[in-house]
């Protein structure tokens, strides 16, 4: 398989588990390494750029970085190979899914009328500014600016797999939309897109992947205050959930099929003043492992984040170690990885260190399941 452009490179990225804390930083660092080897060969072009990213000792961030981002790369390498037959033209991937989303949209007893998936250049008046990959337009933009109602890709954020995943999400919008409403569609409803657009792209993707995904976009850490309320706001519809299970979220989305987003406002005034009971919404339909993925969504620890040099300090370190052996026989740059060290201890409390030795050690847990998470640094 041929790698075409950085466009699937990224695709792909959004399908994995990185140990980066930040996926735009990841992309955006990787990004002129993968231009300048593309178009090629996957594995040479793999190659070209994990050889590129090769290091030297002393170990300190600058090279501790990029051993890191090789082995996020190398993950991704296999992601690739693993659901290459996925990458293909994205708008044809849009087309396929939105007629497979609505089938299941029709089972849960919300069919959309008239709505259109289309890929367009920029947004229409008055949204032309705004930086957003997908957009849904509803009855007020259809009465009020004449955007025929529907889902809009922007044809510069177009991404394999990904758009396909995102338009669950709009979807979802599109059945709160058929009832002209001044409100905006955020807070709980943001939360119910996220949780029943993930269900929906089950349609289509392995769950492993969308759940990836979904981890890539929320959990990433970014300074931009827009997502997090995007966060906050799976986490809101995660609490209904584990209340009121698909039951009560499709019973939602009947209520405002047919009446509009105030009805999901309602709920979300009785929500924001801590009344989850007596909803007069139906219960039932609670799935195990989607019950498991959601808890672990809302209680994932997105602060363990740390420099390159600590986390890879925290993979060499055990209990009992001397410290100065640590930081002057393993490769390291010996002051550089004294702070690192003392970054786990200070930072993210995961290390003790007293005199010369660690005595206690909390890392392996985090390490074990990406919850420790490296963080790019300017500097370097
Ligand atoms: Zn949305």
């Amino acid at each position: 398989m041929n790698i075409q452009n950085f466009q699937t490179i990224k695709a792909i990225a959004y399908c994995t588990r990185l140990r980066c804390s930040s996926i735009n930083s990841f992309l955006e660092y990787l990004e002129p390494y993968f231009v300048s080897h593309i178009p090629g060969d996957t594995n040479k072009v793999f190659h070209g750029v994990t050889s590129s990213l090769i290091f030297s000792e002393p170990i300190g961030q600058k090279e501790a970085l990029q051993s890191l981002l090789a082995r996020d790369l190398r993950d991704i390498e296999t992601n690739l190979e693993r659901i290459a037959n996925r990458i293909e033209d994205p708008e044809t991937q849009i087309k396929r899914s939105f007629s497979t989303y609505s089938k299941r949209l029709n089972g849960w007893s919300v069919p959309l009328s008239s709505v259109s998936v289309r890929v367009e250049e920029r947004f229409p008046e008055p949204y032309t500014n705004i930086d957003a990959w997908a957009m849904n337009f509803d009855v007020y933009d259809e009465q009020e600016f004449g955007i025929p109602r529907g889902v809009i890709f922007r044809r510069d954020y177009l991404l394999p797999i990904i758009s396909p995943f995102l338009l669950a999400h709009e979807l979802i919008h599109c059945v709160f939309s058929e009832v002209y409403s001044h409100h905006l569609a955020r807070g709980l409803e943001e939360g119910l897109c996220e949780i029943l657009g993930l269900v929906l792209s089950y349609e289509i993707l392995d769950k492993d992947i969308s759940q990836n995904i979904l981890i890539n976009f929320r959990l990433s850490e970014s300074t931009a205050r827009i997502w997090q309320i995007y966060t906050e706001a799976i986490r809101q519809a995660a609490q209904l959930y584990a209340r009121y299970g698909f039951k009560g979220l499709k019973h939602i989305l009947r209520l405002g099929h047919d009446k509009g987003r105030k009805v999901v406002k309602e709920i979300e005034g009785r929500l924001m003043h801590g009344h989850y009971r007596n909803l007069g919404l139906d219960c039932g339909e609670f799935v195990p492992d989607f019950d498991d993925f959601l808890s672990f969504f809302i209680s994932y620890p997105q602060s363990l984040i740390v420099s390159p040099l600590s986390y890879c300090i925290a993979e060499k370190i055990n209990v009992g170690d001397s410290v100065k052996k640590l930081v002057n026989h393993q490769g390291f740059e010996s002051e550089q990885a004294f702070k690192a060290l003392q970054e786990l201890q200070d930072q993210v409390f995961l290390v003790l260190i007293k005199d010369d030795r660690i005595i206690s050690d909390e890392t392996k847990l985090f390490l074990e399941t990406k919850t420790l998470r490296y963080k790019i640094h300017k500097i370097i």
